[in-house]
């Protein structure tokens, strides 16, 4: 029977409605065994941490009033989602109670012994772990065989609090000595509720994975499950309240269509550029096995096609991302008389690095007159004088700058001819001038460095030649 490793976000753990979609959900994937990882509520992370920060500064009644309102927010929730006459309803009061009484706890350690690293992690883990047991409890007043799994039992990690990275080869016998008896049982109905986020060391202080975690614990699960258990048949649905990636920032295009298809390496691509949907480590937690993660719309459970699979397919005929730098500095240096010389570049490089000032975009001819170079717009009155103070390339250069924007283009279709003509077809018929331009052997992605006041023009008319939806095109 498939596992699918499901992760609820905040914003699918927020009122009754909430919980009877996730109760929805569940109906939907009858036919699988489930693993549900759960983030904290929202703001709840933020506000423990806000409390655990200024502890020592605002005194006992602050403390106070903040635990007040995490209180509040996880017994109204209980409220509307347990019927009060049942035990998981009494269950789920009294851990509301006995964990806030331990947070209480350790914030007057942390009064008394300052705030370390270690308290941070310890602090931050009691959003998941409140709002994951009552998850569970939620599951099991409809029913199911729901049990609670905090993720410190199953998920070892190195000691790097705030950040840890899992140890894989510890996890992995925790997972099966812990998980896979239960989970290769018949028993489909059972429902395993791991908090997100949250981590242990090998001495057993609980670290956690960074802002936003809970995705990576579903992908770190997966992995480890793959790796030990019998069934390789995992996927990963990351619930979010968006379609899934987008093509292009809705910012510069309002109805920019969702990416279906997109491979690990396209993926980690436009991770990088930005696209804040998803953290390139969980990308790698997954292409080890070539596991399969879906990001879907939390209000469209059903959906059929609108939502993004990462997985080893890609669909060739789609764009996959448009990204764009909006304030950088390209600089070039020009010289008639230093071609075919070894070092120019290394020298270029270094006094940038000697600077602390990263370069981005690198594209010279091979004629080798001129190099041109991007950095980040606040850079380059450093990167200017730097150079134009270094006797070499004041006696054998001239130096040029100019503002501008820089255009991220990715996936397999770039590396088309066919594409790159649709491309520069389409910015010539708007006047748009490309002034530098780069794509590297192994890159999936094209840049182009274009005027500043020309990028929204410049996306929104690649967006419509080059991402709109193949069916829609081939309809009108
Ligand atoms: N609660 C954690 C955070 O807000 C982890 C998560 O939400 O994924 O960063
Ligand atoms: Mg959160």
């Amino acid at each position: 029977m498939p596992i699918v490793i499901m992760k609820f976000g905040g914003s699918c753990l927020v009122n009754e409605k909430a919980f009877n979609r996730i109760y929805e959900i569940t109906k939907l994937y009858k036919d699988s065994k489930k693993i549900y990882v759960a983030s904290a509520f929202n703001g709840i992370t933020d506000l423990l941490l806000k409390t655990a920060h200024s502890i020592r500064e605002q005194g006992h009644s602050t403390v106070d009033k903040n635990i007040a309102l995490i209180e509040k927010r996880h017994i109204d929730v209980i409220e509307q989602i347990i019927p009060e006459d049942t035990l998981n309803y009494r269950r789920a009061k009294d851990w509301i109670d006995t964990k806030l009484s331990a947070l209480d706890d350790v914030l007057a350690d942390i009064k008394e012994f300052g705030l370390e690293p270690y308290y941070v992690d310890y602090v931050t883990s009691f959003g998941e772990v409140l709002s994951t047991y009552i998850l569970s409890e939620y599951l099991q007043c409809k029913g199911l065989d729901a049990v609670f799994i905090p993720a410190n039992k199953i998920i070892i990690t190195n000691d790097n609090y705030n950040n840890a990275y899992p140890l894989y080869d510890l996890t992995n016998n925790r997972i099966h000595d812990k998980i896979i008896p239960v989970l290769e049982t018949d028993a489909k109905d059972f429902i395993f509720c791991i908090t997100g986020f949250i981590g242990r060391n090998k001495i057993g202080y609980i670290t956690t994975l960074g802002r936003g975690g809970s995705d990576y614990t579903a992908t770190i699960l997966a992995r480890a499950l793959f790796d030990v258990g019998k069934d390789k048949d995992i996927k990963v649905i990351l619930w979010k309240d968006v379609d899934g990636l987008l093509a292009i920032n809705p910012k510069y295009v309002p109805k920019s269509s969702v990416i279906k298809n997109i491979d690990y390496s396209e993926a980690k691509e436009i991770a990088n550029f930005g696209a804040k949907v998803l953290h390139p480590k969980c990308l790698e937690a997954l292409e080890k096995n070539k596991i399969p993660l879906e990001i879907r719309n939390f209000e469209n459970p059903d959906e059929k096609s609108n939502f993004t699979r990462i997985s080893e397919k890609t669909d060739i005929k789609e764009i996959k991302g448009v990204s764009a730098i909006e304030e950088a500095t390209i600089i070039t240096i020009i010289s008639g008389s230093m071609v075919d010389i070894p070092g120019v570049l290394a020298r270029i490089f270094k006094e940038m690095a000697k600077n602390g000032i990263s370069v981005s975009l690198v594209s010279q001819s091979a004629s080798e007159i001129s190099t041109s170079f991007v950095i980040k717009a606040e850079d380059s009155q450093k990167a200017i004088s730097a150079l134009t103070n270094n006797k070499y390339f004041k006696d054998f250069f001239r130096i040029k700058y100019e503002d501008v924007a820089i255009l991220n283009i990715t996936g397999s279709k770039i590396l088309e001819n066919r594409t790159k003509t649709i491309l520069f077809d389409a910015l010539d018929k708007k006047g748009i001038n490309v002034k530098a331009i780069s794509q590297s052997f192994e890159e999936l992605n094209l840049s182009l460095v274009i005027n500043k006041n020309k990028l929204i023009e410049a996306i929104q008319v690649i967006h419509e030649e080059l991402c709109e939806d193949v069916e829609i095109k081939n309809l009108s």
